[in-house]
């Protein structure tokens, strides 16, 4: 390895998913999904849940002083050549290293994903990575397009970004082999309440 990987084990192997076919929830009458920031025509579709989004926001707020990250897990599909990744999880990673302005896993974080997944989420796929930048905005650093390569370099790999201080987050997707910003859908949860 170059001296770029900081000490990084690269040991753990993410399984690779292969899309399967299932009406994207954007042509579902059944479904309210809300775009959010700009989706261009190529994209991979993200849809995000509220209650995914609102976990992911009370933990990144428990934190304002240093960097906290995750793991998104889900399913990905296609539909019609359109392909589309339903994000319904969360795994706060544990035994990480940060700081104030960086964020790392270790191998013990990508274990107890592991396992955390197999448990809680019968083994679906990591979809990418979260992590918090308190106070200095959304975007990659040099350092996270390293782990995005290193660790969540499949297509259906994204990374989300979340400042907890200004309330403020945004996606990244692959496109043609870099990692660039991107919208996504949001996915509201259901009334219990509604009659049919
Ligand atoms: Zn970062």
């Amino acid at each position: 390895m170059s001296e770029a990987s900081d000490g990084i084990e690269i040991t753990e192997e993410f399984k690779v998913a292969e899309p399967t076919e299932k009406l994207i929830p954007t042509a579902d009458p059944e479904k309210t999904v809300e775009a959010k920031a700009t989706i261009l025509p190529d994209d991979l579709r993200i849809f995000l849940r509220q209650e995914t989004l609102v976990e992911i926001y009370e933990y990144s707020k428990t934190d304002l002083n240093h960097e906290l990250g995750g793991v998104l897990v889900g399913t990905f599909h296609q539909w019609r050549g359109q392909l589309w990744i339903d994000v319904d999880g969360y795994i706060k990673a544990v035994k990480y290293v940060n700081t104030a302005a960086s964020f790392k896993f270790t191998h013990d974080s990508f274990s107890a994903i592991s396992r955390e997944k197999e448990r809680r989420f019968n083994d679906k796929p990591t979809l990418g990575w979260h992590h918090t930048h308190p106070g200095y905005g959304v975007f990659l650093s040099n350092y996270d397009r390293f782990i995005q390569e290193q660790f969540f370099n499949l297509p259906y790999n994204v990374a989300l970004v979340v400042d907890p201080r200004a309330s403020k987050f945004g996606f990244f997707q692959w496109k043609h082999g870099k990692i660039e910003s991107c919208g996504f859908y949001f996915v509201r949860a259901r009334s219990p309440a509604v009659a049919r």
